[in-house]
């Protein structure tokens, strides 16, 4: 396992703001490489659709996306995702990119989502609120986002209000 030396010169000689710097260190103090399968699992706080957490400046930052962030460059724009499923591994070389819709659409033939059956009542569980959450900063309209979700732009307005959902 020689992943974190090389990994982080090169980290280094990209990015040196101090802030950062802290913050790799101690994403770097909060996982535990998986031998077997490679997954780096993080150790501290998951959220409850079991993906990592941790917080930036008083900002929770999903640990996947600042894994990216840290050995790839900034993800912005678009989802990071897991090769490997395992919600919880932060090894930059278990994500990749997707857009936002591409996201839906694995949710979908992955049978997360099921279509038809929620029409009056949708429920919305905290991973919808994380897509909804990353749609609504990518720019994607309430409007355009309720229609996906099967539930009211004014739903979709709460959730950006933090009126609903505030804990995610
Ligand atoms: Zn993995």
């Amino acid at each position: 396992m020689t992943r974190k030396g090389a990994k982080q010169v090169n980290m280094v000689s990209r990015q040196g703001t101090g802030l950062f710097l802290t913050a790799f260190a101690r994403f770097e103090d909060s996982y535990m490489p998986e031998p077997n399968t490679g997954c780096w699992l993080w150790t501290r706080y998951t959220n409850k659709g079991g993906y990592g957490m941790l917080g930036i400046k008083g900002k929770a930052e999903l640990a996947n996306r600042l894994s990216y962030r840290f050995f790839k460059g900034d993800p912005i724009g678009q989802s990071v995702l897991h090769t490997c499923d395992v919600r919880s591994c932060v090894n930059p070389d278990h994500l990749y990119l997707g857009d936002i819709k591409q996201n839906m659409k694995d949710r979908d033939s992955r049978g997360r989502v099921q279509r038809g059956q929620t029409h009056f009542r949708a429920k919305l569980t905290e991973i919808d609120i994380q897509i909804i959450r990353e749609a609504i900063s990518l720019g994607f309209t309430n409007v355009s986002i309720g229609k996906y979700f099967k539930v009211k732009g004014h739903t979709i307005s709460g959730i950006k209000f933090r009126k609903t959902w505030k804990h995610i």
